[in-house]
């Protein structure tokens, strides 16, 4: 189906300036030149595209010769990135439909190995595959995921062009996965976490069969590269939605196959800390997204799996352990579990590390204690992360307001803050008292 320039909302003034000059310069040298994907989909909707893909029937090297700015990625399904400073428009070629045997993770060189500068004789090789590779326009709409994601937007006449049904699932706000969703979800299991994210970006309905197979194939998750499962996570939770998305994601049943430990200690856990504690750590990114903030992984990770090292380290702080060593242990072994699932770069886990540790600092403000804290260069990621845990109900709200109030003032009124601490408020009653309530009601 095609659709007129008069009816829909596409204009060219929405379409970033590079990603126009990409599409122009392609038509003139003679190839198809549309955009496709995400960036159709949000501009349809009136939204702002994240960014700008492009689909050619040019093939890789003849994309090289159109484009000085253009570099080859990726090395089995090879496509261009166009540099213009820190924008880069990726252009593809058509994709056929994969051979009778399934081609798992189709889309897994935009992730971990699609950084990668293939080698001469890869190059070679992937040119050689390329005949079985390359397709038509139409084939590469049916190898996409879902039928909103399928929609060209063509320079030549300014159409939008749908083999799918895309345009009309776009209106009424459906998911609907290209093909049969069982079939698909196993070529490419990450589908599973696609579609759940573009649901609670956008709001709309998974359709039922699109909906039906997730519980039953989650498992498959399992089978994915923990260093794509942490792209596909980043995603999830720091797209700007992420209180829906993790809604979903258990609603689906998907969520124990990416915190596992975290899941349990929701299922064992007494007192309803992480489950008040995660959506409000969720909530906080989400704000801070929607006010231009930075966000930061490390502090998303030490919300997930804080629940599972708290539980473990007090286990070992019961078998007589300090708490610092049992901090470290249950962090190590947390850790060393949870990235079979999702690879947490050493640059995220080491700060979430710290975030975790200075919060057992928190309560020992005595003499230079909390001047010296306030320095610490993770200050302000575990202080929020302190006033997360006071909100929900796992950390003293006396303590947390005493922090903020030692913030605002000046280093003379610190020193008064810290001398009217008696000796009873400044150690950690608080802390060990609820640690004991906690455990006694755990059964055994
Ligand atoms: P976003 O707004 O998050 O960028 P997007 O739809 O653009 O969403 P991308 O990951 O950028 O998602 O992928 C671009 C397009 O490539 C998708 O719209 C879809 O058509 C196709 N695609 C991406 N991943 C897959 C996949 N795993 N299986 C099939 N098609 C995919
Ligand atoms: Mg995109």
């Amino acid at each position: 189906m095609i659709i007129p320039r008069a009816e829909h909302p596409i204009s060219r003034t929405l379409i970033s300036d590079n990603a126009l000059k990409v599409l122009y310069r392609l038509r003139d040298a003679g190839f198809a030149s549309l955009l496709v994907g995400g960036c159709v989909r949000d501009l349809m909707l009136g939204h702002e595209p994240k960014d700008f893909d492009v689909v050619t029937d040019a093939r890789p090297e003849q994309i090289q010769e159109v484009f000085r700015n253009a570099r080859l990625i990726g090395r089995r399904f090879r496509l261009a990135h166009v540099h213009f400073g820190r924008e880069i428009i990726e252009v593809a070629t058509f994709r056929g439909l994969p051979a009778a045997s399934s081609d798992p993770e189709v889309h897994a060189v935009h992730g971990a190995d699609g950084r990668a500068e293939p080698t001469a004789r890869e190059s070679r090789r992937a040119q050689q595959a390329d005949y079985n590779i390359f397709g038509t326009q139409e084939e590469d709409a049916l190898r996409r995921d879902f039928t909103v994601n399928a929609l060209y937007y063509n320079i030549r006449d300014y159409a939008v062009m749908d083999y799918v049904g895309g345009a009309n699932d776009l209106k009424e706000g459906v998911l609907r996965m290209i093909g049969n969703p069982h079939a698909r979800y196993r070529e490419d299991p990450v589908r599973m976490l696609r579609v759940v994210r573009f649901a609670a970006k956008l709001g709309f309905l998974i359709e039922p069969q699109t909906a039906a197979p997730i519980r039953e194939l989650g498992h498959l998750l399992l089978d994915v590269s923990p260093a794509r499962m942490f792209e596909e996570v980043i995603k999830l939770f720091h797209g700007g939605y992420s209180v829906e998305t993790y809604e979903l994601l258990r609603t689906h049943g998907l969520f124990r196959y990416l915190f596992p430990a975290t899941e349990d200690s929701l299922a064992t856990e007494s007192d309803g800390f992480p489950r008040i504690l995660l959506p409000k750590a969720l909530a906080s990114t989400d704000t801070r997204l929607d006010e231009g903030k930075p966000v930061n992984p490390a502090f998303l990770f030490a919300a997930f799996l804080w629940e599972p090292v708290r539980q473990r380290m007090d286990q070992l702080v019961d078998e007589g352990m300090k708490d610092q060593d049992a901090l470290r242990h249950a962090a190590d072994a947390v850790l060393r579990d949870q990235q079979r699932h999702i690879s947490i770069p050493k640059r995220f886990s080491f700060p979430m590390r710290e975030i975790w540790e200075l919060q057992l600092r928190f309560p020992r403000r005595h003499g230079k204690g909390a001047e010296r804290l306030l320095e610490h260069k993770r200050f302000r990621a575990a202080y929020d992360f302190l006033v997360l845990r006071a909100a929900s109900g796992a950390a003293d709200p006396e303590l947390a307001e005493w922090w903020t109030r030692f913030q605002e003032i000046g280093p003379d009124q610190r020193k008064t803050m810290v001398r009217a601490l008696t000796p009873a408020t400044a150690d950690r009653p608080k802390r060990r008292r609820r640690r004991r309530r906690t455990t006694d009601r755990e059964p055994g």
